[in-house]
């Protein structure tokens, strides 16, 4: 595995590959790697013939800068998982390559209300920063395609959004969560949570599990509010659980209004904020692909 952390030799050797008609895997990550992280990985090697990933603790998607801070950095244990799975390429730029002083990366697009609900709402400014992030990761990597994880749908909602508005020649591939064996979804920030909380944090994949298997017998409503209630009385501090439309990610009444559903919560398990998400159905399969 090559290891840049200057843009500008990342780019000549990019440039390389591309003139020896190979294509380019991007796996943008913020480091701190499991298995999740992997399996994006692992399908950029299966569709693309060099992958890159890069490790950049992206600040200005912080929206809480003590989150910032404590967010986990293990960049030599990162290094021996990349290689673990032959990863071609690891980019890991520092802040002042990423954003350079006098280049403006910012980004005038519009998300509408793909970016003011659900995590939009609690973390102001947070998808700005991300598409900022990626934006700029792109412009610097020229992938062919830009591997990303089901476990951030609103994100991924959002990095579509950005690719159509810009008509960007860059394919987006979703790839599934991955869970631990009793359900948790994989994070970064798992690590960081008490023991008690790591045991109740199960809770979270078990009530959308429970809402997928309840979507006949009662309305998007009120599971929604049991979701939140069940989530509170077992000492989470619950911030949504909607249940909404996968496309325009509006809350539906029905579950006939739409025929791609998803159930996305995010709540608070002692200081570590956890996000999880579950498609209730998915007619349409394509729209994910
Ligand atoms: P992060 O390092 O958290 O910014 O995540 C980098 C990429 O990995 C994003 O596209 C995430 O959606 C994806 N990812 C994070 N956790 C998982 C998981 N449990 N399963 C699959 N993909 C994941």
């Amino acid at each position: 595995m090559l290891l840049f952390k200057k843009v500008a030799e990342l780019q000549q050797y990019l440039q390389k590959v591309s003139n020896e008609g190979k294509t380019i895997g991007f796996v943008p990550t913020m480091g701190a790697l499991h298995q999740g992280h992997l399996s994006l990985v692992n399908r950029a090697k299966s569709e693309a013939s060099c992958t890159v990933v890069s490790i950049f603790v992206n600040p200005t998607q912080f929206n809480d800068k003590k989150d910032l801070k404590k967010y986990p950095r293990t960049l030599g244990n990162d290094i021996e998982m990349l290689s673990s799975v032959q990863t071609n390429v690891l980019f890991a730029p520092s802040v002042e390559e990423v954003y350079p002083e006098g280049l403006d990366t910012s980004l005038d697009l519009d998300f509408g209300q793909l970016a003011t609900v659900m995590e939009g709402a609690f973390r102001p400014g947070h998808f700005d920063g991300m598409a900022q992030v990626v934006h700029r990761l792109l412009d610097i990597v020229q992938p062919n395609k830009l591997f990303m994880g089901q476990k951030d749908f609103q994100q991924l909602t959002i990095v579509r959004s950005m690719l159509k508005q810009l008509n960007h020649k860059t394919e987006l591939v979703v790839c599934p969560i991955i869970r631990e064996a009793d359900g948790l979804a994989m994070s970064s920030r798992n690590r960081r949570l008490t023991p008690v909380y790591r045991e109740k944090a199960v809770l979270l994949s078990q009530i959308l599990s429970k809402v997928k298997s309840n979507i006949h017998s009662r309305t998007p409503e009120n599971m929604a509010k049991m979701a939140m209630k069940t989530l509170t009385e077992a000492g989470f501090k619950p911030e949504y659980f909607d249940i909404v439309d996968g496309v325009t990610l509006q809350s539906i009444k029905q579950f006939s209004d739409s025929d791609f559903v998803v159930a996305l919560t995010a709540a608070w398990a002692g200081e570590i904020r956890l996000i999880d998400n579950m498609i209730l159905k998915e007619e349409k399969k394509a729209i994910l692909a």
